[in-house]
């Protein structure tokens, strides 16, 4: 299920719900004084919790994250006169 995150404008609070996707995001309730002056700011997924393990393969991976940083290292160009 998706987070979606709300605005209370009766006691100026943000707060996020975890909420199915087909709820009227207009009928939720604020989780601190429980009005319905809301407003549904944005939703972000569920999945960027952290402790989830998978979450770290959602970035690009970079030479960083290797552990040979050297693999990647092309030597400099040499005159051919160098090698003789
Ligand atoms: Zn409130």
């Amino acid at each position: 299920m998706p987070l979606y995150e709300y605005f209370c404008e009766n006691c100026q609070v943000d707060f996020t719900l975890l909420q199915s996707t087909d709820i009227d995001k207009e009928e939720s309730e604020c989780s601190e004084c429980g009005s319905k002056n809301t407003r549904y700011k944005f939703s972000s997924f569920s999945a960027k919790i952290q402790g989830k393990p998978y979450a770290d393969l959602q970035k690009p991976v970079t030479v960083d994250d290797l552990p040979n940083k050297n693999v990647l290292r092309i030597p400099p160009a040499r005159h051919i006169s160098e090698y003789q």
